[in-house]
């Protein structure tokens, strides 16, 4: 295990512009040495990069970001080292999968209904492989006329508030968790500086996560100084990486900048009793 450290990037099977293929290729020319690849609500990528990361010299550690859903905020847990094949863990994700189809179908409906003349199949190409969502449903929109902007559909139409907004199926932290753990894996808080606040922190450390994202993109550094103690105070692991969505906004520039120590892998692996 050598060079730099990145646990957080995402390919084209969620809302990622690269494959697997290419995101490994990118991961060699900046350094990076351990990969992994945590794409929303999807492990599809893992065995693509895994067959190619040999080439390259570069470890895959399997990973996964889950949307989760603590009062009105979604809060993600990234998973890592569990099992890609574990029957539980897949079954939930092409659930959700299904579950968000069936939503987007639904949003579209109301869209049409509000006199849109939204074309669900423009919605899909927008998808691609990845799991269906309001940004796609934004993005279509603007494809074909219907809205000034992105933002503005929100506003408009697919908003909490808006007359075409339709709820997510829900999971809990707690449930994540526990999908992860089943599968053999630690489950780590995914950039908690983005929107968690110091209560919710407390419940999701009781909800029994392993560890806290210290470096990302968002995190300043006061704000890893401060996950890095909530992490020693409460024995809790430490993980990081870029977030890396392949060049989309503009994310270049973080891919190998945003890096960890392979310290923090072998603390992980120490934790679930791997050589
Ligand atoms: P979904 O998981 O399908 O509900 O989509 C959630 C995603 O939609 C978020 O991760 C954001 O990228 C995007 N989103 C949600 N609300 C807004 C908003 N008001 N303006 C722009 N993007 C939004
Ligand atoms: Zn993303
Ligand atoms: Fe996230
Ligand atoms: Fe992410």
């Amino acid at each position: 295990m050598s060079g730099k450290v990145d646990l957080h990037t995402h390919t084209y099977y969620s809302d990622g512009a690269l494959s697997p293929r290419e995101l490994v290729m990118r991961a060699h020319e900046v350094g990076i040495g351990v990969l992994s690849i945590t794409d929303h609500d999807n492990i599809d990528g893992i065995g693509e990069a895994m067959g190619v990361a040999g080439d390259f010299g570069i470890e895959i550690i399997p990973g996964v970001e889950l949307s989760s859903t603590l009062g009105t905020k979604d809060i993600h847990i990234l998973g890592y080292m569990f099992d890609p094949d574990n029957r539980q863990l897949r079954d939930t994700l092409s659930f959700l999968k299904k579950e968000r189809f069936i939503r987007a179908e639904r949003i579209v409906r109301k869209l049409n209904n509000l006199d849109l003349p939204l074309d669900f199949d423009s919605v899909l190409e927008h998808a691609g492989l990845g799991a269906v969502g309001r940004p796609h449903i934004a993005a279509a929109m603007l494809d074909e006329g219907l809205t000034e902007n992105y933002a503005e559909a929100f506003e408009s139409y697919i908003g909490e508030s808006g007359p075409a907004f339709e709820p997510k199926y829900k999971i809990s932290p707690e449930d994540a968790v526990e999908i992860i753990a089943n599968a053999g894996g630690i489950s780590i808080l995914a950039h908690p500086g983005w929107y968690v606040s110091e209560n919710d922190l407390s419940y999701l450390i009781h909800a029994g996560i392993d560890g806290v994202e210290v470096v990302h993109p968002a995190h300043d550094e006061h704000r890893r100084r401060y996950y890095r103690g909530i992490a020693s105070e409460y024995f809790l692991l430490e993980s990081g990486g870029s977030d890396f969505h392949g060049g989309k906004r503009n994310d270049y520039p973080n891919f190998g900048t945003f890096t960890i120590t392979v310290d923090t892998v072998q603390a992980m692996k120490r934790r679930l009793f791997i050589q």
